[in-house]
């Protein structure tokens, strides 16, 4: 006999429920514990994985191979081409090894669901127990709802409901231990997934060597960088967050967005350890900083309640329905400008090749990129979500979707379509002495005072034209009443 944890999005030991889980029940049992981990080409290809999030998976899998190995639990790592083919695989696998009970944290999109139901028939057919757990969200899915008993489409309301639920239920932030150690004769019984390499990326998702070099010194894997991360920021950086979030050239925010999003780092983690971090102990306590943070990562959890509950939103239709029929322009050479970070506005292509060349982009200039794909260049907002999911190492979908539909007034709790982002105006008050553009574009690097933000109309377009900076792709007040009229007309209030 043996209990399997299967690892997902959940890429950690410590405060892992499913494992936790699994663990006490081979504990009970007195039966060994079996770790499992599955590479998908064809799930990293529907869901536009980008290749550095791959790549810092894998990263991840080796660090806790070995933790794991620590513990005489083996961690068993295998690709599968063809998705359909996981189910039947993962039964013979739980058979060769005698499982009687499987655990697994689950992720709320439609085809991780649809997959777990499929595999909770089937192990019931053979007579397996198949858990899934609620661990990726502080609060699950359904637990709140308004008073109507309806599912919150607006985040304050719904963030307010969701301190009250956690403070009246406190065992939600509760830790759980990593797990127990494997009894020792394990292992030679499991040799071979002890003995096991972990694999390569697949090939439509390998980085080449320098950008693997890159990313591995941008962002060190596993959960004991993610502690460490969290723990520099609440000890440095928290009292001044409220104040310095939305600056990008201030590196004021905690940059765990990549741990958030793989599990190297629970969001009950981070928010346990913020609200300990308050004297009150209160989640909304006293010191700003803190509650500003948790109000952040609380957001995570709004979007993946909103996914479970409104799960169109994963096919590709916009969570209001009335703007399925806005005209988009189709125009490649503007969208192509876009992803190069070649626009001409300086605000946006700094953001751009952030993300191009970090796989992270600071979030007020998400919103800056996003509102100026959909609004300004009236590009399908779907275009621009998917080159993130491409780019970003944080890539998660429901915050992703959740920000696109945001920005471009398609989601829920959107911006009002009418309020419409000037990049100029966004620019000279986030980041006002212009230290980020010069940062991402050295083109600008020796222009002074405000004419970094629109170099071309305030005097530094000989500098800007002999470095080779576009001039602008578009010109702002034009495309300002171009979108108006487009989305009044395309939610048919003509
Ligand atoms: P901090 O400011 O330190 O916040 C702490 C944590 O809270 C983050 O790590 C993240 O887990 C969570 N968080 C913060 N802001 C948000 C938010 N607006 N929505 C959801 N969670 C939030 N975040 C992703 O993790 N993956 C994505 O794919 C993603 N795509 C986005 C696309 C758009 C268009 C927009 C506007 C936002 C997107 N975000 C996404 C949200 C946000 O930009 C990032 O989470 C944040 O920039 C990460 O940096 P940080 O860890 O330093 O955040």
């Amino acid at each position: 006999d043996s209990v399997i944890h299967w690892f997902k999005r959940d890429l950690r030991l410590f405060d892992n429920r499913g494992l936790r889980m699994a663990s006490e029940k081979a504990k009970t049992k007195g039966v060994p514990l079996i770790c499992m981990f599955i590479v998908s080409p064809q799930d990293y290809q529907a869901h536009f994985t980008s290749p550095a999030r791959v790549d810092f998976e894998l990263r991840t899998l080796k660090i806790m191979k070995d933790d794991l190995a620590k513990l005489d639990i083996p961690l068993h790592i295998e690709t599968i081409e063809k998705r359909k083919d996981i189910p039947h695989h993962l039964m013979s696998l739980f058979s060769n090894w005698g499982a009687k009970h499987v655990y697994c944290n689950i992720e709320y999109e439609v085809d991780e669901l649809r997959r777990e139901e499929k595999m909770i028939r089937k192990c019931l057919d053979m007579g397996i127990a198949f858990n899934p757990v609620h661990d990726d969200v502080v609060v699950a899915p359904g637990e709140l709802s308004t008073g109507a008993g309806k599912q919150y489409a607006v985040y304050s309301p719904w963030f307010r409901s969701w301190i009250a639920h956690v403070h009246a239920n406190p065992n939600l932030l509760e830790a759980s231990e990593g797990p127990e150690q494997n009894p020792s004769d394990i292992r030679k019984r499991f040799k071979d997934i002890f003995d096991m390499k972990i694999p390569e990326a697949p090939s439509n998702k390998s980085l080449t060597s320098e950008e693997k070099k890159r990313f591995e010194h941008l962002w060190p894997a596993g959960e004991h960088e993610a502690m460490d991360r969290l723990n520099k920021f609440l000890k440095q950086k928290i009292g001044k967050y409220k104040d310095a979030r939305n600056l990008p050239g201030s590196n004021a925010t905690a940059t765990v967005s990549v741990h958030h999003s793989a599990g190297t780092l629970a969001a009950r983690t981070s928010v346990r350890a913020a609200r300990d971090a308050d004297s009150t102990k209160k989640l909304d306590g006293g010191n700003s900083g803190i509650a500003s943070w948790i109000s952040e990562v609380a957001w995570r959890d709004f979007y993946k309640h909103v996914l479970a509950h409104w799960p169109y939103v994963c096919m590709f239709k916009p969570f209001k329905y009335e703007y399925t029929n806005i005209k988009w322009e189709y125009n490649d050479s503007h969208f192509e400008a876009w992803c190069a970070g070649q626009t001409g506005f300086p605000i946006v292509d700094a953001a751009m090749r952030q993300l191009n060349h970090t796989g992270y982009m600071h979030n007020r200039c998400r919103m800056i990129v996003a509102s100026f794909l959909a609004k300004d260049l009236l590009l399908d907002w779907r275009m621009g979500e998917k080159y993130f999911m491409e780019h970003l190492i944080d890539g998660d979908f429901a915050s992703n979707n959740g920000g696109w539909g945001f920005s471009a007034s398609t989601g829920v709790d959107p911006q009002p379509y009418f309020r419409i982002f000037n990049p100029l105006l966004q620019s000279e008050k986030f980041d006002s002495d212009g230290e980020y553009i010069r940062k991402w574009v050295p083109e600008l690097k020796s222009v002074e005072g405000k004419a970094i933000h629109d170099p071309y109309s305030r005097g530094a377009a000989k500098i800007a034209e002999k470095n080779g900076y576009p001039k602008p792709i578009v010109e702002h007040k034009g495309c300002r009443e171009r979108a108006l009229a487009r989305y009044k007309q395309g939610i048919g209030r003509e």
